[in-house]
């Protein structure tokens, strides 16, 4: 669910009330992240404010409509003017709510649109065996790695470890307790084994990126959202 706000005390309280609804959030804070985010991070649908410090958001919308002519877009507005809300809708938008809105009603809003749209079925929402941080998302049933929307490779075990470090995000593990947890393993001098894991990890994650895996000397290991990047 990409929200576009760029104020961070109402971003911030729509993406606790979409995590909490099972939707995966993401933000971004002006027009030009919003059209990047949704063409990399293929959102289900999109709440987009009117009021952007760079862009008029129905100039988002347009763009935003001219990747996806089928995304759901709920439009933010401050105006309550009947001229304000039609031009909304005719530049595309499905639905909007005026400021202040409760998040009651953006939630009930989305979710008819998500139903119009046919990607959710009005049942409570599934708990997908997803694991986010940053802008990498895990899929465990597809075994999908996506990090900045762009697919990541993975052997069988590279996931496994990475799940499970996605699993206690800045929580560092030793050695031991990975080869416990992933291979199922005690430490039996294996610690070169978590290494090589780590090592192929990080050249397939990190490469070229704001690195998420980190080391911690004398500890073991820890991955953390990357400071730099959107999150997606
Ligand atoms: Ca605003």
């Amino acid at each position: 669910m990409l929200i576009v706000e760029d104020e961070t005390e109402l971003s911030d309280l729509l993406s606790a009330a979409f995590a909490e609804a099972g939707w995966r959030p993401f933000v971004a804070g002006d027009g030009h992240s919003a059209v990047r985010l949704a063409r990399g991070c293929e959102p289900h649908a999109v709440v987009l404010d009117r009021m952007l410090p760079d862009s008029d958001g129905l100039h988002v919308l347009r763009r935003l409509r001219d990747h996806n002519a089928q995304l759901p877009v709920l439009l933010l507005t401050a105006r309550d003017a009947l001229p304000d809300r039609l031009e909304g809708l005719s530049a595309g938008a499905d639905d909007y709510v005026t400021k202040p809105f409760s998040l009651e009603e953006v939630i009930l809003r989305l979710r008819a649109l998500l139903r119009r749209s046919g990607a959710d079925n009005g049942a409570p929402p599934a708990r997908e065996p997803v694991r986010a941080l940053g802008d990498l998302t895990l899929s465990e049933r597809s075994r999908e790695v996506r990090r900045g929307g762009t697919p990541v490779t993975l052997t069988a075990k590279e996931f496994d470890l990475l799940w499970f470090l996605m699993g206690s995000p800045r929580q560092v593990f030793s050695k031991a307790q990975l080869l416990d947890h992933v291979w199922n393993s005690s430490f039996d001098g294996e610690g070169n084994l978590v290494e090589v894991y780590i090592y192929s990890l990080r050249s397939k994650i990190d490469k070229g990126r704001a690195p998420m895996i980190h080391t911690v000397r004398g500890v073991g290991y820890v991955i953390r959202p990357a400071a730099s990047e959107a999150p997606c």
